[in-house]
């Protein structure tokens, strides 16, 4: 066991501060990284404030963190993809069972085992699992992930929760050219969406509240943008979308997007509010039209997506910060005011 820095929340309300935590030395699997990047998720603020409480009660101290990238500095004696000095990548889980049939397909985030990156119980250590807000981090390395050389590292962070959670919906529901494709919420999730759904060659529509972002939307990869508190900008794309991608973080009129599916069309939902939403039912059945939800994605697809960002050169638009201003940033996440991902600076941990 070995002492890294890191930030934690001691409670729902309390702002996160500095502190030390214990990190398990390296046994025959493990990859030891150097954090050098985590992007910051609504779901840390969500979780860290206890938002999902029904679901995924949170136990503090709590240190968040899901979108980790780093150096590698040591390995066990049994590892093979990964040296020191190699870049690493790490996304939301840390472990699963590996013996589940979801396992065997590569969908470890279906496993009914799996170990999150942060609040799981940790199965070394006692407790629960501590993230990415830390310099210092220990993974099994077939939970760490290759990272491109030609990327960014400050925007290459939020592809492993931002960009894994956009990009597997839209590849499992067959976003293409000559797709009509929605994206609700020009966030963190949702400017990722933008630039896979533009990359992959569909018609893209952004839906925003905030007339602000409408340049950036386009920028970004919208074909159209609509200010979606504008209901004759709502109703001109009636019936029309094959797939939507609603990231938004709070509560909001999901019917208002329903009714712009075409027949057989599908919405799938990846923002996680705190409340539940009300689903009118005739507004699916009448077109035959589904409502999914999706939750991040597999090892395997995982690293797919990075190497399609390599391929591609995609990374997220970040504001890089230090650690220290992370409560501010949380702040402005609740306003919508982040363009469109903070990423922090781990070095910035060495002042505390
Ligand atoms: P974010 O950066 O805060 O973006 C959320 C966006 O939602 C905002 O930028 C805003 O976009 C829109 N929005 C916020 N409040 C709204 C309201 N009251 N009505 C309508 N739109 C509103 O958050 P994020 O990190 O992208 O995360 C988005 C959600 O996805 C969170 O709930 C998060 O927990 C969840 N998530 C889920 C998964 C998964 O596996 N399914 C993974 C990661 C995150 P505009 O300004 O454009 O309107
Ligand atoms: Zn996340």
């Amino acid at each position: 066991m070995y002492k890294a820095k890191a930030y934690s929340a001691a409670g729902a309300t309390a702002p996160l501060a500095g502190t030390t935590i214990a990190r398990r030395d390296i046994a025959g699997h493990d990859v030891q990284i150097e954090i050098l990047f985590c992007g910051i998720c609504h779901s840390d603020l969500h979780q860290v404030r206890n938002e999902w409480k029904s679901v995924m009660p949170t136990v503090y101290p709590c240190v968040p963190g899901h979108e980790i990238v780093g150096r590698v500095t040591r390995v066990g004696s049994a590892v093979t993809g990964f040296k020191p000095g190699d870049l690493a990548a790490v996304g939301c889980m840390v472990d699963s069972d590996r013996t589940c049939p979801e396992c065997q397909s590569g969908l470890e985030q279906f496993c009914p085992n799996g170990t999150l990156t942060y609040n799981s119980p940790d199965k070394h250590l006692g407790g629960v699992t501590y993230g990415g807000y830390s310099d210092s981090i220990v993974v099994d390395q077939r939970f760490v992930l290759q990272v491109p050389g030609n990327l960014n590292l400050a925007g290459t962070a939020p592809l492993l929760c931002a960009g894994i959670t956009t990009y597997s919906p839209m590849r499992h529901w067959g976003v293409t050219k000559g797709k009509k494709v929605g994206i609700v919420g020009l966030g963190g999730l949702g400017h990722m969406g933008v630039k896979f759904a533009h990359a992959l060659g569909a018609h893209v529509v952004v839906f925003t509240t905030s007339p602000g972002k409408k340049e950036d939307a386009r920028r970004l990869g919208a074909d159209e943008v609509v200010v979606s508190r504008h209901a004759d900008e709502m109703q001109r794309h009636a019936g029309s979308f094959d797939f939507i991608l609603d990231a938004v973080s709070a509560d909001h009129d999901i019917n208002a997007y329903i009714q712009l599916l075409r027949r057989d069309g599908n919405i799938t939902l990846v923002g996680a509010p705190e409340k539940p939403l009300a689903v009118p039912v005739f507004g699916l059945i009448f077109k035959r039209r589904s409502l999914s939800g999706s939750p991040i994605g597999g090892i395997p697809e995982t690293q797919e997506m990075l190497n399609f960002c390599g391929e591609h050169n995609i990374t997220a638009d970040v504001e890089v910060i230090p650690i220290q201003k992370v409560n501010e940033a949380y702040a402005r996440l609740l306003k919508s005011d982040v363009k469109y991902r903070f990423s922090i600076d781990m070095a910035s941990l060495k002042a505390e």
